[in-house]
């Protein structure tokens, strides 16, 4: 008797529960489509931002007489910084695309993190220098793991440039690296403006920034961490963040040492 009590199933007929099991296909394909089209629609307008103001430029300086050669050089150089806005976002969809196929596709080597570590921030430094904010490593052991060294550069690198970009005068950006027997732990801790709670839940949305006019004159394409993120997952690794106003971010890292396909 109890057996049959606990796989009773209600009564229902064949029909409704191909209808039910359609019906709940058809919603998440739906909710797909949606995002998909969500993405185009953003896609769309991120690129054409650029090109209305190049066009704007253009148009204008072509339509005066005898335009100053000081007026000339000006408008120019705000068609340059379009067209460099314009060539950011297109490199940003082109590594997300690229991240979107199977993770077979993950070219994985046993890389010393230690060293891309250091690598990332001497590259990153020119900008750190500039912003007069101070980058420190603290590596707590040395750490090999089999990971895309490619991917994961990028996505350790937008962590660090965030910490800088993000960050007041005279600010600070400390990385650490540590290991345990299963995991390596990167985190970013920077002393920067931070995240408002509201927003934490969102950052790693495509295209989502905290504040879209201070975000662009930072030049950022609110694209970076959904890259970040894709990257990670894709070694079956895991991002978390932490963050409090006016004082600073925390993000921590998880990653196999050993490469999960
Ligand atoms: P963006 O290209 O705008 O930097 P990201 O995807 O890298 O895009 O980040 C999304 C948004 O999250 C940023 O626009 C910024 O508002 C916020 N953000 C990311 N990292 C930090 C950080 N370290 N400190 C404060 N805000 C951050």
């Amino acid at each position: 008797g109890y057996l049959d009590e606990e796989i009773s199933v209600p009564d229902y007929t064949e029909t409704e529960m191909i209808s039910s099991v359609f019906n709940k296909m058809l919603k998440k394909m739906k909710v797909l489509d949606d995002s998909r089209q969500e993405f185009v629609a953003n896609v769309s307008h991120e690129l054409k931002t650029p090109m209305t103001s190049i066009k704007v430029l253009a148009d204008s300086l072509a339509g005066q007489e005898d335009v100053p050669v000081e007026l000339y050089k000006e408008f120019m150089q705000d068609i340059a910084v379009e067209i460099d806005r314009e060539n950011k976002i297109i490199t940003d969809l082109l590594s997300l695309v690229k991240m979107d196929k199977k993770a077979s596709e993950l070219n994985i080597e046993k890389v010393n993190i230690n060293e891309l570590m250091e690598n990332i921030l001497k590259r990153l430094k020119p900008i750190a220098d500039k912003k007069k904010v101070e980058l420190v490593l603290e590596s707590y052991r040395p750490i090999v793991a089999e990971i895309d060294e490619v991917k994961l550069s990028l996505a350790l690198s937008n962590l660090v440039e965030n910490g800088i970009k993000y960050n007041v005068e005279d600010g600070w950006v400390h990385v650490t690296l540590n290991a345990d027997h299963k995991y390596f732990y990167v985190s970013v801790e920077d002393s920067g403006i931070g995240i408002p709670q509201e927003s934490i839940d969102r950052i790693f949305e495509r295209f989502y920034r905290v504040d879209k006019s201070h975000s662009r004159e930072i030049g950022g394409t609110g694209l970076g961490l959904a890259i970040t993120r894709n990257a990670i997952v894709m070694h079956r690794g895991a991002i978390k963040v932490k963050s409090e106003e006016h004082k600073g971010t925390t993000f921590s890292v998880r990653i196999p040492l050993n490469y999960i396909g």
